[in-house]
């Protein structure tokens, strides 16, 4: 993934035509799934990964109708408020959080889907309440329990430090989040059912917590990239993150 930022190794797409094709092709594949399992369209919500890309990209994206964008540095999300219908976007970060930009993040995303530890969640609370706003946000959970990857750790009945069920009561009475769901990210694997059956899980961690705390609106399943959307359509994502696909040769 990391090579993913340096410019050299990778081209991206750069015409409105190919881009078009691209949105077309995704859009086709979207639909084929929703038939195929009896979900709407309208239940599901693109989130274009423009990490990848600078300023003019965005803006041919905008052109053919793109409006919700995913970013995960904020360095390069402040960049983006250059953009002349910045303003008529909808903007989620994506990526992990530091502790010392948290301030910097707190009430400019519509979604923040990378809450993945209890000490940032009260740093996030911390700051919303401050600047008197209630973020929204999503809890990253590790349901592949990938050492390397980022997120609450969800084996149920495991008491840890930050164990999603662990955390829940205190999570849930921060007044400063908006709670709408979970995020989770696929496993390293070329194993299709693996990967399907992570997202399983996260619905169903989801459906255990939905439960447990009625209080909430637990809607969003943000579950899916460029390689796996399709398996996380079928396990009920609500926000597939696509990147690469829309993005780069
Ligand atoms: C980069 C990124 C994506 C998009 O990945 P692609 O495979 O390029 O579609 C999605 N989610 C997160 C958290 C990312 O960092």
């Amino acid at each position: 993934m990391e090579k993913m930022y340096s410019r050299t190794k990778y081209n991206i797409c750069k015409t409105q035509g190919e881009l078009k094709n691209r949105l077309i092709n995704i859009e086709k594949e979207i639909s084929d799934i929703c038939n195929q399992c009896g979900r709407k369209r309208n239940e599901i919500t693109v989130l274009s990964v423009s990490k990848y890309v600078p300023n003019e990209i965005v803006d041919i994206a905008y052109r053919l109708g793109v409006r919700n964008f995913g970013e995960n540095r904020i360095e390069k999300f402040e960049n983006r408020k250059k953009l002349s219908f910045f303003n008529n976007c909808s903007w989620d970060m994506i990526g992990h959080i530091q502790s010392r930009k948290v301030n910097k993040i707190v009430g400019q995303f519509s979604l923040i889907h990378s809450i993945d530890t209890i000490k940032v969640a009260r740093l996030v609370n911390k700051f919303a309440c401050e600047k008197q706003i209630c973020q929204p946000v999503l809890l990253q959970v590790n349901t592949s329990n990938e050492e390397s990857k980022q997120g609450f750790i969800s084996n149920f009945g495991v008491l840890e430090r930050d164990n999603i069920f662990a955390c829940m009561d205190e999570l849930a009475e921060l007044p400063g989040l908006d709670i709408q769901g979970f995020m989770t990210m696929a496993p390293n694997t070329n194993d299709k059912n693996l990967i399907q059956s992570v997202f399983h899980d996260t619905k169903v961690i989801r459906d255990k917590l939905q439960n447990l705390y009625p209080q909430l609106n637990l809607k969003h399943l943000s579950m899916g990239m460029s390689n796996d959307f399709k398996l996380a359509l079928l396990e009920g994502a609500t926000i597939v993150r696509i990147g690469s696909r829309l993005f780069i040769k």
